[in-house]
C-alpha cells in the first residue's frame, strides 16, 4: 500500500483522504513486515512517531498546514533529534540519545513532517557499501544478496522498499548519490553551505552536506525548499536569499547544453552503466538538449586528494569521542591514557580506525606539506576543471558509480577497491558543487542504475528541472523491488 511519492502523500493529506495518523500507521506496519529483510531502519519509536502525527492532524484540522504537514520521513542516523538515539551507526554512540535537534530536522519538523525513524549507514558515514555499520549491513531491496550502497544505504533502501516516501542522507564523497543509484531512487547533494550542518554528526566538515532522497526530483525539490536555510550555528552556512527549488521544474530542455566529460565515459564502466548513460543521453536529446564533450582532466587525482583530506578532517572531528563526555566508555582501565585508548579501541570499527590513522599521519609534522597541503592544492585544481567545463555547458551528465550494486562482501575485503569506486562522485564534493542521481536503467540482473546531473554552484533548480523533465518522459524512477 505504501507506494506514495512524497507529492502524492501530501495531496492525500491536504485533501483529507487520509489522516497523518493513518498514514504513519500504514508505514509503521509496512516497516514491521519488511524492514527485517533489508535492515534499513535501526531505530524506531512508534509512540513518538504517532504523537507527531496526531499534532499534524490537529494542525491540518486548524487549517494552517504546510504542504509537508503529516508527510512521513526517515532520517539517516547522523541527524540529531531530541529524544532519539542518534548513533551514527557506531558502537561509540550506541547509548547516545540526542539532547538537541539538527537545524535541517527542525526545519522539517516546523513544516509538520513526521519522523519514522533513523536509518542505517556506514559507521560515521565512512564507506561505500553500508557494510561498516555497527548494526550490520543494509540489504538492497531489489536483491538482498547485494549491497544498498553507502554511506546512506539505509535511507536509500527504505525509500526504494517504499518504507518511507522520502529520507534525508548526507553526502561527503557521494553518500547520497551512490546509494540512490544502487537502489533506484533520486537523491540530491546540494551546493556546500546551503543546508545547515548544525546537529549533523561531523565526518569531514568541509565536505559534509545533507540532502533529500525520494522517488522523484519533484519530491527532492519540495524537500530542499524546506531544508535550506541560513544558520548562524554553522560557520560555513551561506547567508543568501531563499530560493524556490521547484521554479524550473516545468522548464523545457530545448537548447540546454549537457557536457559529457570524456574521462567519465570509459571502459571502466560496466556495460550496464554504459547502457544507462545511453538511455539518459537519448532522453535528453529527444527533448532538445544538446550534448557536447567536455574534459575534467584531474579526475583521477580526486580520489587520493579526497581520501587525504576527508581522513584528516575525520581524525580531528572524531577526537571528541574520548569516553569522557558522552558515548561509549571502556569498563577496564588502569589510568586516564588507558581509558582513552581502550574506549577508542572498543568503540570504533576498523574502517573508522583506518581513517583516523591515515588522517593523523597526513596531518603530522613532517608529512603535512607532502600530503595534506598537496591535497588541498589538488582540490583547487579539481574545482577549476569544473569551472572550465561550465564555461561550455549548463549541466554535466555523469555515471554515479562504475557498476551496479556489488554483492555483499565484495567491496569490504579491499578498502582501496572501495575507495576507487567513488571515482564519479568525489570530485563534486571536492569542488562543493550540487549534483543529483536519478535512475536511468536496470542491469542484466535487474538492479537499478543511476546517472548524475552535476551543476555549477547554486544550480539546484536547474538540475532538479532537468531531472524532472527526464522523469516526465521515462519510467525508470517508478521501478520498484518485487
Ligand atoms: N565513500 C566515501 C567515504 O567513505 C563517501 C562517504 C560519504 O559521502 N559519507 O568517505
Amino acid at each position: 500500500m505504501t507506494t506514495y511519492t512524497l507529492t502524492q502523500a501530501s495531496n492525500l493529506l491536504q485533501s483529507k483522504k487520509i489522516s497523518a495518523v493513518e498514514l504513519a500507521t500504514e508505514y509503521l506496519n509496512a516497516i514491521n513486515a519488511r524492514n527485517p529483510s533489508i535492515n534499513g531502519y535501526i531505530t524506531l519509536n512508534p509512540d513518538a512517531t504517532l504523537a507527531e502525527a496526531r499534532a499534524a492532524d490537529a494542525r491540518i484540522a486548524q487549517g494552517n498546514a504546510h504542504a509537508l504537514t503529516g508527510v512521513p520521513i526517515a532520517y539517516k542516523d547522523i541527524f540529531c533529534q531530541t529524544g532519539w538515539r542518534t548513533a551514527c551507526a557506531s558502537k561509540m554512540l550506541d547509548n547516545f540519545v540526542a539532547p538537541y535537534t539538527a537545524t535541517v530536522v527542525q526545519n522539517l519538523l516546523d513544516a509538520g513532517m513526521i519522523t519514522l525513524g533513523r536509518t542505517n549507514m556506514d559507521e560515521f558515514a565512512m564507506g561505500s557499501s553500508n557494510e561498516t555499520s555497527f548494526y550490520g549491513a543494509v540489504h538492497n531491496p531489489f536483491n538482498t544478496q547485494h549491497v544498498a550502497g553507502g554511506s546512506s544505504g539505509g535511507s536509500a533502501a527504505v525509500v526504494a522498499a517504499r518504507l518511507a516516501p522520502a529520507a534525508l542522507g548526507s553526502d561527503t564523497g557521494g553518500s547520497i548519490r551512490q546509494p540512490a543509484s544502487h537502489c533506484g531512487i533520486t537523491g540530491l547533494k546540494p551546493t556546500y553551505g546551503i543546508v545547515s550542518r548544525f546537529g549533523m554528526i561531523a565526518y569531514a566538515s568541509s565536505f559534509d552536506q545533507a540532502g533529500p532522497m525520494a522517488q522523484t526530483a519533484e519530491d527532492c525539490a519540495l524537500l530542499l525548499n524546506q531544508m535550506a536555510s541560513f544558520d548562524e550555528r554553522d560557520s560555513t552556512s551561506l547567508d543568501r536569499a531563499r530560493e524556490d527549488y521547484t521554479s524550473q521544474l516545468n522548464q523545457p530542455l530545448k537548447g540546454m547544453k549537457i557536457g559529457l566529460p570524456k574521462e567519465y565515459f570509459t571502459q571502466n564502466n560496466s556495460a550496464d552503466v554504459q547502457a544507462a548513460l545511453e538511455n539518459a543521453k537519448a532522453l535528453l536529446q529527444a527533448q532538445g538538449a544538446e550534448l557536447i564533450e567536455v574534459s575534467l582532466p584531474q579526475t583521477e587525482l580526486s580520489i587520493p586528494a579526497y581520501y587525504v583530506l576527508a581522513s584528516a578532517e575525520a581524525s580531528t572531528n572524531l577526537s571528541r569521542y574520548d569516553g569522557v563526555r558522552y558515548g561509549h566508555r571502556a569498563k577496564e582501565f588502569a589510568n586516564l591514557d588507558e581509558m582513552y585508548s581502550n574506549t577508542r579501541a572498543e568503540g570504533f570499527g576498523s574502517e573508522v580506525k583506518r581513517r583516523i590513522m591515515i588522517g593523523t599521519y597526513v596531518l603530522s609534522h613532517g608529512y603535512y606539506d607532502a600530503y595534506y597541503l598537496k591535497a588541498q592544492k589538488l582540490r583547487r585544481l579539481v574545482a577549476n576543471d569544473f569551472q572550465a567545463a561550465f564555461a561550455q555547458c549548463d549541466l554535466i551528465l555523469a555515471p554515479a558509480a562504475p557498476t551496479a550494486a556489488p554483492k555483499l562482501g565484495e567491496l569490504n575485503q579491499d578498502p582501496v577497491q572501495a575507495y576507487l569506486s567513488d571515482i564519479y562522485t568525489i570530485a563534486v564534493n571536492l569542488a562543493g558543487l550540487p549534483a543529483l542521481s536519478l535512475p536511468a536503467g536496470l542491469s542484466a540482473e535487474g538492479l537499478p542504475i543511476g546517472v548524475q546531473l552535476i551543476g555549477n554552484y547554486f544550480a539546484e533548480a536547474k538540475i532538479l528541472g532537468a531531472a524532472h523533465q527526464m522523469q516526465l518522459h521515462s519510467d525508470w524512477h517508478t521501478k520498484r523491488p518485487a
